[in-house]
């Protein structure tokens, strides 16, 4: 790993107490190009793109047990950068941990297969074969758990990766860089670059050495990469943004569902692509059901992100804050009802210069923009229905089509709103729906391509299909 070559820096903020934390290296496009050579000459070399498939497995644990080992430092790193709760934090190093050694052990099962014979002196088979040098952007909403989400898959099947962080949140990407190396990933295979997307980003998709992108963000910067990708055909997962609906209907469990309904929304201050940020309740429950969710809400801690107490830490732009802030105007404007917050959080102490906003819930129609557009913050709209049809309707008005969730104690009717929701996943009365071996992606123009599960697999590798005659006649097609 080296540095940049002009030396030139960015300031990195921990956004709940505004200090500078850390001066970054801001890549040129040399740098950029560098680091590309630098994961192509590593992937055509082979040392590890061919290396058998076992060892690169041990290595991928490795990096597991070194992130394990040194989790408490990333867990604080991640928080001072991106102003997130240490309690999140805290769940997220596991899931990273989990990730790694899924696909470590995804890493030998990267199967290919053996066709029926086409002719009777012939054998058909596929391989499996990496699909090259990858540049992976992520967002900062996550950034160290959902650069495991492509690097872990990538190395499994044996790429060369290019990873840009979002440069709010640069800090524990280097640190995997940092671990990739001293677990035995060979130099070159696991490159970090570090600057803003418009240049660095836009560079990456657009450089013809790179084969795949793998891009985690916004639905409008999706559609930028997906084009500019397609100049030189590379393959393209884009995972993007979401407007997931939670519908209870009125023979739920009230009890968890209010929980979860909490939790989808305000777990990482509703900066989540997943977050449940659209509740639809039916009629008969629906008074009782808001008065419910308003009166626990009251116990969820907004506050100090590296006190252990905390639930809810702070904004981690001020892009993102004022985003929140012109929602919650327009909330106002389009005459939805307030029920709780809509304004900034004020706290004391060494958090009084941090991005803070009060946990928000609005009451308002199918049609308001809050309602329907994402937006990214710690803010949930209500909105009530009368029958089953009315709320997949409902849910599936909408552009996104990421995650759903669906309570009630009916298995049948459960089953069936599932089936007719037009999400990647739908989750029936849980809170949690994410795991390293379940699939997650979206529909509609929450993007295309799936993160985690063995399908994920698929889509950083080729198939070479291999095919040998067995004949004891040599073939002579012309007759020749
Ligand atoms: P964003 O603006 O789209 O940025 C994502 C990443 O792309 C950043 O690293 C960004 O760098 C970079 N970028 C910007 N312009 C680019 C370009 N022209 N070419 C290549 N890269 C470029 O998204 P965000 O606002 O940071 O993140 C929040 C969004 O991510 C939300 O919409 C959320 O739903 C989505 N998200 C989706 C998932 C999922 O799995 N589906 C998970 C998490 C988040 P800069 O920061 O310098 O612009
Ligand atoms: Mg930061």
């Amino acid at each position: 790993m080296t540095a940049t070559q002009t030396g030139a820096t960015f300031e990195d903020r921990n956004p709940a107490t505004g200090e500078v934390i850390a001066q970054v290296h801001e890549s040129t496009q040399d740098d950029l190009d560098r680091a590309v050579r630098a994961a192509r000459t590593a992937f055509d070399g082979g040392k590890w793109s061919q290396m058998a498939a076992s060892r690169r497995a041990k290595v991928i644990n490795k990096m597991a047990s070194l992130i394990a080992e040194r989790a408490n430092d990333l867990m604080l790193m991640e928080v001072r950068d991106n102003g997130k709760a240490i309690s999140t934090a805290k769940g997220e190093m596991g899931a990273i941990v989990d990730c790694f050694e899924f696909y470590a052990g995804a890493a030998t099962k990267n199967y290919g297969e053996t066709m029926p014979p086409p002719l009777p002196t012939y054998l058909a088979n596929t391989v499996r074969e990496p699909v090259g040098v990858v540049g992976a952007i992520i967002p900062w909403n996550f950034p160290l758990l959902l650069a495991s989400w492509k690097v872990a898959p990538a190395l499994a099947a044996g790429c060369a990766v290019v990873l840009k962080p979002a440069p709010s949140t640069p800090l524990t990407a280097i640190e995997l860089g940092k671990i990739a190396l001293e677990a035995g990933v060979p130099e070159g295979v696991l490159n970090i670059v570090t600057g803003s997307g418009r240049e660095l980003g836009q560079w990456l998709v657009e450089h013809p050495l790179v084969d795949k992108i793998a891009f985690t963000g916004s639905t409008a910067t999706g559609k930028i990469v997906a084009k500019t990708a397609a100049d030189t055909l590379k393959r393209v997962t884009l995972e993007l943004g979401g407007k997931s609906p939670s519908i209870v209907f009125d023979d739920a469990n009230l009890e968890a569902a209010v929980a979860a309904a909490i939790y989808g929304i305000y777990y990482n201050a509703g900066q989540a692509c997943e977050a449940r940020s659209r509740v639809l309740v039916q009629r008969a429950i629906y008074d009782r059901f808001v008065a419910a969710f308003v009166e626990r809400a009251r116990n969820v801690r907004v506050g100090n992100p590296e006190d252990p107490q905390t639930h809810v830490g702070a904004i981690t732009m001020p892009e993102q804050f004022e985003k929140i802030a012109n929602y919650c105007e327009i909330g106002r404007s389009e005459g939805a009802r307030v029920l709780l917050g809509g304004e900034r959080a004020s706290l004391d102490g060494p958090n009084a210069q941090g991005m803070f906003w009060s946990l928000t819930a609005y009451e308002a129609t199918p049609q308001a923009r809050i309602a329907r557009e994402e937006i990214f913050g710690p803010v949930v709209t209500f909105v009530p229905f009368a029958d089953e049809a009315e709320a997949i309707a409902i849910a599936n008005a909408s552009e996104y089509g990421l995650s759903a969730s669906v309570w009630s104690e009916n298995i049948g009717r459960a089953n069936r709103v599932a089936r007719a929701i037009r999400t990647g996943t739908v989750a029936i009365n849980t809170p949690y729906a994410v795991f390293p071996g379940v699939p997650f992606g979206g529909y509609k123009q929450s993007g295309y391509g799936r993160e985690l599960g063995m399908e994920t697999m698929r889509l950083y590798s080729e198939t070479k299909s291999v095919l040998t005659f067995i004949g004891e006649k040599p073939m002579n097609p012309f007759g020749v």
